[in-house]
């Protein structure tokens, strides 16, 4: 039996009443694609919108998104092939209704992105002139980009620039959000650190858009903002969550030490790159008949195995044989990053090496984007809408936020006009003082992201695993039972507490979630139960605090 993790329903001691106040009809917790398509929906019925995001806005997953964004804009292809592809690589997870919705509502958040200025790539000849790319497992050329690889970038900024021209949206940057509040069972906004000043925001509805976990892990091709914030908050708040075991790994991310692990877009493999070891043998053959275009997962653990055959850190993407100047145009971004460390691809295989890419778990949403909790909406990264089932099918993140954030912000403006809300409301904590020892929060934290990227990573195995949450279950103890003072700390100290608080309590329903499922199946991969198990795993692991096992949820098909 596993000992139950330290948790509070705060993380702080405060009293609503003492503390500086704002009132909103909408709450919206981050600034990517997702927080900012629901801010502009929201703000389409005319109700009062705040977006708070924890650094700038553009420090964001969506910012840093380069392949692109999938929809059906073609008469050749079809909703039903971009469905059946998604179904397929979710490997029996997804929710049918959630994928339906997703795929027939895209083609028009997509139009309305290029009406509101977004500029993709085009090509003469297809529909609208635009230039449609190719990607693993998709059956058809469907991917749209902007810049060649900067195609999150040009959507960000395309979503920001219409939010600032709406009158009813305030913005507010490094604004980072603590915790929700909730009165009677029912989430009634949050708590945040604003200005310095731990602040009160009512708000009639909550959506969370605070995106994913890239974090929780030493490798990763997530900004620092990708904590997990906001499963955390939600957990804490009493909302479900659930697929936590289930985290996409990306097979080729920039291996140069201290460098941050930029993502080389598979895109790349699909112009013709090869993969190589150390020896310069190029090895994905002995692996999977598509070599190098084999799926995200196959690809990501036979670099994992290749790397152990060969002792070494890590294997190379060959593009010597390509045309230099084509690859150039094509991948500006990447030319620029090989550049910075004086790589010259005419002559130098690129290091690399797989990294955490996609939170598929979340928190638990459904087709308005509606978690369990009354009044609390999850969207985008940080959200289990039901689409991406066990593994995410290329670019189609992008396109969940946007959906699900048009859809949830819609349906939130509605409700909070609705809402009887009224505030403020008497609402307080008291957290007695830690009797523990005290606490080097950045080493427990890199302690923490490496035993993760090592135990919770691309090959699992249970005795890893159930180590794992002993090592968690212990760091908690003593973490948990912290609070942390601006005044004694200050704010960038006090941030990474709550955000180490965050990362443990992710981290070991992650954990917890991939010990208990014993079979293989899409990104979780079981070296002890390498195969699938229909019969007995074909269901969501969902938790809801406070109890300390999860509710098995069957999937049942349309
Ligand atoms: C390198 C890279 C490449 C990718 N390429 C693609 C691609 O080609 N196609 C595709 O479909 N997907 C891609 N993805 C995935 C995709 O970018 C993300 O899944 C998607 O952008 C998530 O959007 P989001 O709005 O949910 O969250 P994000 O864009 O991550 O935004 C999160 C927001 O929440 C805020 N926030 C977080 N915690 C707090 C807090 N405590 N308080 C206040 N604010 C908070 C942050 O400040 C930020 O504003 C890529 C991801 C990465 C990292």
């Amino acid at each position: 039996m596993f000992e139950p993790l330290t948790q509070r329903r705060y993380l702080l001691s405060f009293k609503a009443a003492k503390l500086p106040q704002q009132i909103t009809d909408v709450l919206v917790i981050g600034g990517g694609v997702a927080g900012l398509r629901a801010a502009i929906a929201a703000a389409e019925q005319g109700v009062d919108v705040l977006i708070l995001t924890k650094d700038t806005i553009d420090q964001s997953n969506t910012w840093y998104a380069q392949g692109g964004i999938a929809a059906v804009l073609q008469p050749r292809d079809s909703i039903d092939a971009h469905v059946r592809d998604t179904l397929e690589v979710g490997v029996g997870l997804c929710d049918e209704k959630a994928v339906r919705v997703v795929v027939e509502e895209g083609p028009r958040r997509v139009l309305e992105l290029l009406q509101w200025g977004a500029r993709f790539d085009k090509k003469e000849g297809n529909p609208y002139d635009l230039a449609f790319g190719l990607e693993g497992g998709h059956s058809f050329a469907r991917i749209l980009h902007a810049y060649g690889d900067a195609t999150g970038k040009e959507l960000a900024t395309t979503l920001i620039n219409t939010v600032r021209g709406r009158e009813t949206v305030r913005i507010s940057e490094h604004s980072f959000v603590i915790d929700l509040l909730t009165d009677n069972e029912r989430c009634v906004g949050a708590l945040a650190l604003i200005d310095g000043q731990i602040t009160v925001i009512w708000a009639r509805r909550t959506i969370i858009a605070s995106g994913g976990a890239g974090q929780l892990y030493r490798e990763s091709t997530n900004p620092k903002i990708a904590t997990a914030d906001g499963h955390a908050m939600a957990y804490r708040a009493g909302a479900a969550v659930r697929d936590m075991e289930m985290v996409q790994f990306h097979p080729t991310t920039l291996y140069v030490a201290g460098s941050s692990r930029a993502l080389i877009t598979e895109a790349v493999r699909g112009e013709g790159a090869y993969l190589i070891d150390r020896t310069g043998y190029r090895f994905m053959q002995d692996y999977h008949p598509m070599g190098e275009l084999a799926p995200r997962d196959v690809v990501s653990r036979a670099i994992v195995e290749q790397i152990r055959k060969t002792n070494y850190t890590h294997v190379y993407l060959d593009v010597r044989h390509l045309p230099t100047q084509q690859f150039r145009e094509r991948f500006p971004q990447l030319a620029r990053l090989v550049d910075q460390f004086e790589i010259d691809i005419t002559k130098q295989p690129i290091p690399i090496h797989p990294a955490t890419h996609y939170m598929i778990g979340g928190i638990t949403a459904d087709e308005l984007g509606r978690s369990t909790l009354e009044g609390l909406y999850a969207i985008g990264e940080a959200s289990c809408s039901g689409l991406h089932g066990a593994n995410r099918l290329a670019s189609n993140s992008l396109l969940e936020g946007l959906a699900f954030g048009a859809r949830a912000g819609k349906d939130a403006a509605r409700a909070a006009r609705e809402s009887d809300l009224q505030f403020p409301l008497k609402i307080e904590h008291q957290i007695p003082p830690s009797s523990k020892t005290e606490l080097d929060i950045a080493d427990v934290k890199s302690s923490l992201r490496s035993v993760m990227w090592r135990n919770v990573g691309i090959e699992r195995t249970g005795e890893r695993l159930a180590e794992t949450r002993e090592i968690i279950a212990f760091w908690s103890r003593y973490v948990m039972d912290k609070t942390f003072n601006i005044a004694e700390l200050g704010k960038e100290a006090t941030i990474a507490g709550w955000e180490l608080q965050n990362m443990l309590t992710a981290c070991f329903l992650l954990t917890t979630a991939a010990y208990k499922r014993t079979e293989s199946r899409g990104a979780h991969y079981r070296l002890d139960h390498p195969q699938r198990d229909d019969a007995k795993w074909r269901l969501h692991l969902q938790w809801r605090r406070p109890a300390e096992e999860p509710e098995r949820c069957v999937i049942r098909d349309p």
